[in-house]
């Protein structure tokens, strides 16, 4: 998300006033371009004039929608929306046809490739406006819709649909050792019972603000049951895994976590870590072991990790 937008949300302010939304336009006439910059002045345009230029673009900018031309040489609409559908980082961009073609075949074959709609030439410039702003209305909202889907509200974390599914990847994708660990506030349910599920709260969003700071970027976190989160981190030696995680349980065990009214909270966190390698054939296997190494480091007094690797397995206390 950029920067001003997590600012504009940070401030409550309506997004879609205060953001400018960009366009890509690509069409080979350069006549054409210069008309679409007339008539969306209100927004960012990003002209190309090939199929290949916008690939290429696309490759470091971000846009919010793309009107296409479908007669250019060598590489046509159908073709560039065929790419940009099957490429994971542009594939929810909406894209509308502009073109002089307005035979059937061609209008079904623009759906099919996966546009959203279709505009002959000569347009109308306010039907046009109107369709743009329609797109990228529904463009924004399927945004909130598919955050609200997949990640937790209280947290902002993943939620645990969305933690498995970047985790399958994750795990499918990786060359290297994968850790997984998952994370369970001790007595969490004393905070809420001696002071309320509010200050629970509090305590949740502080605790996952923290391991999430923590972690290596590339590593997924996600927020699996009530006061439990679970994250992997790829290619992390088990030294530099040991040392995270300490790192993150003492980190934690000295916030205070402010509840109002001058009063502060802290808690401490159990851990179970495991590691692909023998004996680990799905990311299922490797969650499970996390979780019965969690389970030994609450029963061993909470406050604690435990590692395991292969069948072995070792311990980190807190310093007494
Ligand atoms: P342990 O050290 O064994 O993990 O004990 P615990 O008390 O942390 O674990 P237990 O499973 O007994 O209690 C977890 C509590 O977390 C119970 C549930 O009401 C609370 N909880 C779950 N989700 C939320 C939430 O979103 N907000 C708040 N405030 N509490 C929550
Ligand atoms: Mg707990
Ligand atoms: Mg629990």
């Amino acid at each position: 998300m950029n920067n001003e937008l997590n600012e504009a949300m940070a401030q409550g302010k309506p997004i879609e006033r205060r953001i400018q939304k960009t366009i890509l336009v690509v069409d080979d006439t350069p006549g054409n371009i210069d008309m679409m910059l007339n008539i969306l002045k209100e927004y960012d345009v990003i002209p190309a004039t090939s199929g290949e230029e916008a690939l290429f673009l696309l490759e470091n900018e971000t846009v919010d929608m793309i009107l296409l031309d479908i007669m250019m040489p060598s590489m046509d609409g159908f073709e560039v929306c065929s790419r940009l559908k099957a490429n994971e980082a542009t594939r929810e961009i909406p894209v509308i046809f502009i073109t002089a073609k307005n035979d059937l075949d061609s209008i079904e074959k623009a759906y099919d490739a996966g546009g959203v709609d279709y505009v002959t030439k000569p347009f109308r410039p306010r039907e046009l406006m109107a369709r743009v702003k329609t797109h990228l209305h529904l463009r924004e909202v399927i945004g909130k819709l598919d955050y609200l889907a997949t990640h937790d509200s209280l947290t902002g974390l993943y939620n645990r649909r969305k933690f498995f599914e970047l985790g399958r990847k994750l795990y499918n994708s990786s060359k290297s050792t994968v850790s997984a660990v998952i994370i369970d506030i001790d007595h969490f349910k004393r905070i809420n019972d001696c002071h309320g599920h509010h200050s629970g709260d509090l305590v949740l969003k502080a605790v996952t603000k923290t391991i999430g700071a923590l972690l290596p970027k590339q590593s997924v976190l996600g927020r699996v049951g009530g006061e439990e989160f679970a994250a992997l981190i790829d290619a992390c030696t088990m030294d530099d895994v040991k040392q995270l995680i300490d790192i993150i349980r003492i980190t934690v065990s000295e916030l205070i976590i402010s509840i109002g009214g001058g009063a502060g909270l802290s808690c401490t966190i159990s851990s179970g870590v495991a590691r692909t390698g023998d004996g680990v054939a799905s990311l299922d296997d490797l969650l499970k072991k996390a979780d019965a190494a969690l389970y030994e480091a609450k029963q061993s007094g909470r406050n604690r990790t435990i590692f395991r690797q292969s069948d072995t397995c070792t311990r980190q206390l807190p310093d007494e």
